[in-house]
Formats: structure tokens, sequence, C-alpha cells
């Protein structure tokens, strides 16, 4: 992975004002991973994405963060924290991810595809918001053939088989998912949180340029330096001038 500088990150951060959350992170990780197209980010499973904007958090800004959440049982405020290594590292065998994984159910032999963000994307165009969960379910299977090796119709598929087609798919793409057990301090309640990466990074990083932002403001005021020499300076110098600044 790219390590971004000051100055890049915040050309990227600029692009991504106003897009949405699959834009912000497909913007990022163009300039993360500059050996790799626009094409092969959008083929990149959900979990796939995720797994290199996690390693992208890392590099960034550290491993460990800090998140509030709210006990949906006693409705108290959560604060939490965890190492983000600890999240991505179920990702290290299972990416690049195994593009068309192969099952074998009791009658049928089923091929696969994990879903990328665009499928999703795709999928949430549809007017027909009741069948989500069946019309990913869909997109994930690409052929289903019988032990004459005949296509047989989805409808076929029993529980069973759909079982195996989601625990396949959960093996396959183990980061397409990430939640957080949380246990509330106040009343003991337990679950779990969902993390979405590709938005708590964005946070960050706009927390992170607007900040940036107001130590340029502050260090061209005061010395007359040009915005291109301060971000050229490490973020510990220009931290430093910034303190003495403020004193
Ligand atoms: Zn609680």
């Amino acid at each position: 992975m790219h390590p971004l500088s000051s100055a890049e990150l915040l050309t990227v951060w600029e692009s991504g004002l106003n897009q949405g959350t699959d834009q912000q992170a497909l913007r990022l990780l163009l300039a993360a991973m500059p050996e790799k197209t626009e094409a092969d980010l959008k083929a990149f499973s959900i979990g796939e994405r995720d797994y290199h904007l996690m390693r992208l958090r890392h590099q960034l800004f550290g491993s460990r963060f800090d998140s509030v959440s709210q006990c949906p049982n006693c409705k108290e405020q959560l604060q939490w924290d965890s190492d983000i290594r600890e999240l991505y590292a179920l990702g290290r065998e299972a990416y690049p991810v195994q593009r068309n994984p192969i099952i074998q159910t009791e009658r049928w032999t089923i091929r696969l595809r994990p879903l990328s963000h665009s499928d999703i994307n795709a999928l949430l165009q549809e007017p027909d918001e009741t069948a989500k969960p069946e019309q990913l379910l869909r997109a994930s299977v690409l052929a289903i053939k019988n032990q004459e090796d005949d296509t047989v119709a989805f409808e076929q598929l029993s529980k069973t088989d759909r079982n195996a087609i989601v625990n396949a798919l959960q093996a396959a793409d183990p980061l397409a998912r990430v939640d957080i057990d949380l246990t509330c301090p106040a009343c003991d309640h337990r679950w779990q949180a969902l993390f979405d990466i590709a938005s708590f990074l964005w946070a960050e990083i706009n927390a992170w340029a607007l900040r940036t932002l107001h130590g340029i403001h502050l260090l061209a005021s005061n010395y007359g330096w040009t915005e291109q020499d301060i971000l050229a300076m490490t973020p510990t110098r220009r931290q430093i001038y910034l303190d003495m600044v403020a004193r």
C-alpha cells in the first residue's frame, strides 16, 4: 500500500467531498493502491474493499481506534476501543477473494460469486425493496447444476442449499460484514454493533483535513510560508511550530 503524504490525502479528501461513501472509498483506494485500476477496485468484493480500507486506516492513523455506541436496551452511551488489526486479520487468508467458489450440496453443484459494492448499488436501484435478501442470494449464484450437468433453476434450492450458500459466501468474503461484540456497563446487555470502515475512516479523514487546514492557516499567517512548504514538513515538525504559535 502506497503511503499517502499529507498533500495527497488532502487532495483525495477534497475530491471526495459531497460524494457518497462508496465513491469516497474508491478514491481513497485509488490513491493508496496506484497499481490497481478503477475497474480492479470496483471488482473487489465487499469485504475485500473493506479489508484494504482497514489496512489504510492502520497506515494513516495507527491501529487503535475508539468509537461510541448506544445500548439498545437502556440507551446508555458506551465508549469502546479496539485494534483494527484484529478486525482485518481474518482477511489475510481470504483476499484476494476467490472469485467463483464452487460448493457441492446433496443434489447440486453450485458456482458462486461474492458480491461487490457495485453489485449492491445496482440492486439498490431496483424498485422492489422487499425482496433484498432474496435478490442478493440470487445475484450470488452463478450456476446450479445437477449430477448430469444440466442447469437447475434457482427456485429448486432447498433451505439447506441456501444455508450452505450463505455459509460459503461468508467463508469466501469474511469481512463483508464486521460486527463488534459489545457489553453495556450499565445493564450488562450484550449486542453486536456493525462496523462500517468506509464511513468511519472518511469521518476521521474529514476531521484530520479540517485540523490540517486550520494548522496551515495559522502557520501561513504567522510565518508567511506557503501551503506547499507547510505540507512538506513532517507532522511532528508542523506540530512543534503550531505549539510555538499557540504560546
Ligand atoms: Zn444498557
